[in-house]
């Protein structure tokens, strides 16, 4: 059996990660989702510690550290929010794709602003016929002189009008996984433009929207590697390891409901707590004011 575990260094980096969420995250994090603000300036602030380029190479002006430190850090800030943690997780994404595949040109373009998240990356895959099935995207580059012409539509796209770059999967050749390409592609680029904003069940601390692109000419010298060398979504651990928190701070948050309302646990009252168990109705804190609310920072901000 294998035996895991982390590192001295790993747990001091997840130590960082957790005491910035506590301190700049989950005590605002409500109050983003409940107003719809997308936190610039505590993600400007992630980027402080390195975590805007976490692992782009050191040469590159990253921190360069690996895919088990990126998602010990997702994980961390999904405690706090899901919602930016995805974000930022996606624009570490395109900071690492261009990074690793693109020309020196390309790096010396867009990663001294992308580092410090002067400018935020999108990474734009989906399409509104092409989702889990990623391999099918329809979004077309036509070389034409030293351009490529980009027409097509991106759906659901993190970051979608708010970001200042867009890593945008075309098709250059056959159909199929290994006919796609990567672009990058400014916001300000004539012919790109925005849907309106989705309407979301929560996640409302990131802007997501769908991008469009309608004869938008990009130079060739943006794209990321070469013709047909793009994967369609390697981003699943960070992703993944940020769902994790999910699950966990609800757990730890109904424990600390259980716990403050001083019910004794049962096998009855804890496998399935729900207001016809053997908990009281009237104990369960949202619905009686002596038991408090398990920390300022996981309710909603008071209405004004
Ligand atoms: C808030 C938010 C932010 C997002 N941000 C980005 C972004 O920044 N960039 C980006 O590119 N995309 C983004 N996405 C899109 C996301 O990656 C897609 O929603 C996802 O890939 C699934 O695609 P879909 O919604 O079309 O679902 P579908 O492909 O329609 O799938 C729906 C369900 O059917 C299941 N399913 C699909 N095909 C099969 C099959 N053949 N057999 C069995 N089951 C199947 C799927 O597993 C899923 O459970 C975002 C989505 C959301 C909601």
């Amino acid at each position: 059996m294998t035996q895991f575990d982390l590192t001295d260094d790993q747990r001091e980096i997840q130590e960082l990660a957790r005491r910035f969420t506590a301190d700049a995250i989950t005590p605002h994090a409500a109050e983003w989702d409940e107003h719809h603000i997308f936190p610039r300036d505590t993600i400007r602030a992630a980027a402080e510690l390195g975590f805007g380029g976490i692992y782009v190479s050191e040469s590159s002006g990253g921190i360069g550290l690996g895919r088990l430190e990126a998602a010990l850090i997702m994980e961390a800030m999904a405690y706090g929010c899901p919602s930016t943690s995805a974000f930022i997780s996606i624009h570490n994404m395109a900071a690492w794709m261009i990074d690793s595949y693109g020309s020196d040109a390309l790096k010396a373009a867009y990663l001294p602003d992308l580092l410090p998240m002067a400018r935020i990356a999108s990474y734009c895959l989906t399409e509104a016929g092409a989702g889990s099935d990623a391999a099918s995207l329809k979004t077309k580059a036509v070389k034409d002189g030293d351009h490529y012409v980009v027409t097509g539509s991106k759906q659901f796209i993190s970051g979608g009008g708010e970001n200042e770059v867009y890593l945008v999967m075309v098709r250059t050749g056959q159909e199929g996984p290994k006919g796609i390409s990567c672009l990058v592609i400014d916001k300000d680029m004539p012919g790109v433009s925005f849907g309106a904003q989705e309407r979301k069940l929560g996640w409302h601390s990131q802007p997501t929207a769908q991008v469009n692109f309608d004869a938008v000419r990009v130079p060739v010298a943006n794209l990321v590697g070469s013709e047909g060398q793009a994967s369609p979504s390697p981003w699943r651990a960070s992703t993944a390891a940020a769902s994790i928190s999910v699950p966990v701070r609800s757990a730890a948050r109904s424990a600390a409901s259980t716990k403050r309302c001083n019910i004794p646990r049962t096998a009855s009252n804890s496998a399935n707590p729900s207001p016809t168990s053997r908990i009281p109705s009237s104990c369960w804190p949202t619905w009686k004011p002596s038991c408090k609310p398990p920390a300022r920072s996981y309710m909603p901000p008071p209405s004004k």
